[in-house]
């Protein structure tokens, strides 16, 4: 009885601390390729680093890239105002917390959206064929942890995950266009705590100031995790960062 206690203990701590690494590796897909990467163009991938992004997106998060590169393109576009499709100054932090996905979702439906926001995207056959179908990819994830880990560890690790995931995406959009710093004069605001729970996404004012800058830390004091993965991928030869981080901001702020 016991020893069964102490077996299904294992094998929930196992799914927590599994979840919490599936949800880092989506959040440093999300913010090093999909949004630096592939919105901002700030940084350019070999094809083996490419791929593998792709893959490990389908199968932590579902999201079609040029569906999120629209979505993210067009709140840069409309930042704050009736037409950015995720707004804490239209609908109030606490109602783009809660209704975030739905807001992704409605505006990643809009085929219209897509097609003028990420027009250099066109589906590949490889995302016509696999990467387009959302529930395959989720499905044979959790699959996979069920084969490494058992049905129960997989069950909370998805839980975890799905929660972690969403939660923190959401308060980017809403936490991080309400509360906190607002060094530079826009409307994003600066967390260094949601910032690690996002592998820099948290730093979101200083990204609406220089959005084409792969680094998202300004000063010395901030942390952004994100980056520390953009410079091995870079010191790897995966990757190559379009423009300097520090010109960017210097051509932007004249210093
Ligand atoms: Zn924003
Ligand atoms: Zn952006």
């Amino acid at each position: 009885m016991l020893l069964a206690s102490n077996g299904i203990l294992v094998q929930l701590l196992v799914g927590v601390v599994t979840g919490l690494a599936v949800t880092t590796l989506a959040n440093i897909c999300t913010t090093v390729y999909l949004h630096r990467g592939i919105a901002h163009r700030a940084i350019r991938f070999r094809r083996p680093a490419d791929l593998a992004f792709r893959i490990a997106l389908w199968l932590s998060t579902g999201i079609r890239v040029r569906q999120w590169v629209a979505v993210h393109r067009k709140h840069h576009a409309h930042t704050d105002t009736p037409e950015d499709p995720h707004s804490p100054a239209v609908h109030g932090w606490w109602a783009v917390q809660r209704g975030n996905y739905r807001m992704y979702r409605r505006a990643a439906r809009d085929a219209e959206l897509v097609a003028r926001y990420a027009r250099d995207l066109p589906p590949s056959a490889f995302d016509r064929r696999v990467l387009d179908h959302a529930l395959l990819g989720l499905g044979l994830g959790i699959a996979i942890l069920a084969v490494l880990l058992g049905p129960i560890a997989a069950i909370v690790a998805s839980a975890v995950h799905i929660n972690y995931y969403l939660a923190a995406s959401a308060a980017v959009n809403a936490i991080g266009h309400h509360f906190g710093r607002r060094p530079y004069a826009n409307s994003a605001t600066n967390l260094q705590w949601l910032a690690l729970l996002t592998a820099g996404e948290g730093l979101h004012n200083n990204h609406h100031a220089a959005p084409t800058s792969a680094k998202l830390s300004h000063r010395w004091y901030e942390i952004d995790p994100g980056w520390w993965v953009v410079r091995g991928l870079t010191l790897l030869g995966l990757a190559r960062v379009r423009l300097d981080p520090r010109r960017t901001r210097l051509a932007q702020f004249g210093g």
